[in-house]
């Protein structure tokens, strides 16, 4: 079959171990989509973070924004350093702003336990990990964002936004995602996990879940406190499916649930809206290990195939579908092998041998 669809992907690589694993991703999506693939992706590389603030003087121009926003999708790498901050002591982060301005509501991180990676719980009966947490991304208490108020240097003020637009367009894609996970041997189940006995917020976050749960019955809708929700995440996280709740608990929860499949090495992101995505690993510019070459590329990897996945479902590629679950299927080949491995993992190989490993599976 011949290349007959071509899609324009932005790439920022961004800073610390960014560039690394991004160019990882690409070594492999170059591979996962040769002659034959049935479509082509068209890379347009772009300066944003922390080093183009200190280089440039602006985190992401504008007509580095408007090009990442005709792109297709777009594929970042990490933004930040610990030691490049505004005036203010602020972090320099452009995802963030992404985030708002693409309206990008649903952050998708899938945790996936998969044998021969890391896996500190298991299950005596056997059952694996495989959820996934759907976070809130432009409101929650990130709302507050440099909105935050100190009172004489007595009172802090931050405040939590929840909107009805916002929450039905979330609990939507959640119970579409658990329906498409549901046709692969999903359990075809949504828990909405909030605070609902203490917060107005809450109360009303838990409210629209079920009005969008009754439009959605062939699908289970169950609900947990944030707090038991953490308790049974390490008690019996493989009872769950998507999960979905507020930006701040999501920022908080899909951290630990990374720490199951091994660590932020192993935890691929997209944040998702209705009308662009951007692929992200979920880790950050881990200045601790950048430019040594021991990064995990995995996560940026299966990022990259989140990305496809999602390509596929939006244009009717289903060759480009195809490539994303032959990437996956390569990332699991290289884990079960066992050799190489990355250092996060208790191996000792980089990211360029494990980034090979990949291509060679594939
Ligand atoms: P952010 O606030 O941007 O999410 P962070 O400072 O909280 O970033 P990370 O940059 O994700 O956190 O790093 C957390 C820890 O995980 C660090 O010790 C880092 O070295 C490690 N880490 C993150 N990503 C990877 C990776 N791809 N491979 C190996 N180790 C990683």
């Amino acid at each position: 079959m011949t290349s007959n669809r071509r899609f324009h992907i932005a790439v920022m690589p961004g800073d610390g171990i960014g560039p690394e694993v991004i160019d990882a991703a690409l070594a492999v999506l170059g591979a996962a989509t040769g002659d034959g693939a049935g479509f082509a992706l068209d890379f347009e590389h772009l300066a944003a973070g922390a080093g183009a603030w200190r280089d440039t003087g602006t985190a992401m121009s504008e007509q580095t924004f408007e090009r990442a926003k005709a792109a297709d999708a777009i594929l970042l790498g990490a933004m930040g350093l610990p030691d490049v901050r505004y005036p203010d002591g602020t972090e320099i982060a452009p995802q963030l702003d992404l985030r708002f301005r693409l309206g990008l509501y649903a952050g998708v991180r899938p945790v996936r336990a998969l044998p021969g990676g890391a896996r500190p719980l298991a299950d005596p009966r056997g059952a694996d990990i495989d959820l996934v947490i759907v976070r809130e991304s432009t409101e929650g208490l990130f709302a507050s964002r440099g909105k935050g108020v100190v009172e004489d240097d007595r009172v802090a003020r931050d405040t939590m936004v929840i909107t009805r637009e916002t929450c039905e367009r979330l609990f939507d894609a959640s119970f579409h995602l658990a329906r498409r996970r549901r046709a692969r041997g999903g359990r075809g189940r949504v828990t909405c996990v909030d605070k609902s006995n203490v917060f107005a917020s809450m109360a009303f976050f838990r409210r629209i879940f079920d009005e969008c749960a009754a439009r959605h019955p062939d699908i289970e809708a169950a609900h947990h406190y944030v707090d038991a929700a953490a308790l049974d995440l390490v008690r019996k996280p493989w009872e769950f499916d998507v999960m979905v709740t507020e930006n701040m608990f999501g920022d908080i929860l899909s951290d630990l649930t990374a720490a199951l499949v091994g660590g932020m090495g192993m935890a691929p992101s997209a944040d998702i809206g209705d009308g662009h995505g951007v692929f992200q690993p979920a880790h950050g510019s881990a200045p601790d290990i950048a430019g040594r070459g021991i990064a995990n590329p995995l996560a940026a990897i299966q990022t990259a195939a989140m990305m496809l996945d999602w390509l596929a479902e939006r244009h009717g590629v289903e060759a480009c579908a195809e490539a994303g679950r032959r990437i996956d299927a390569a990332v699991a080949a290289v884990l079960a092998a066992g050799s190489p491995r990355p250092a996060d993992l208790g191996g000792t190989d980089g990211t360029e041998t494990v980034a090979r490993a990949v291509i060679a599976a594939l």
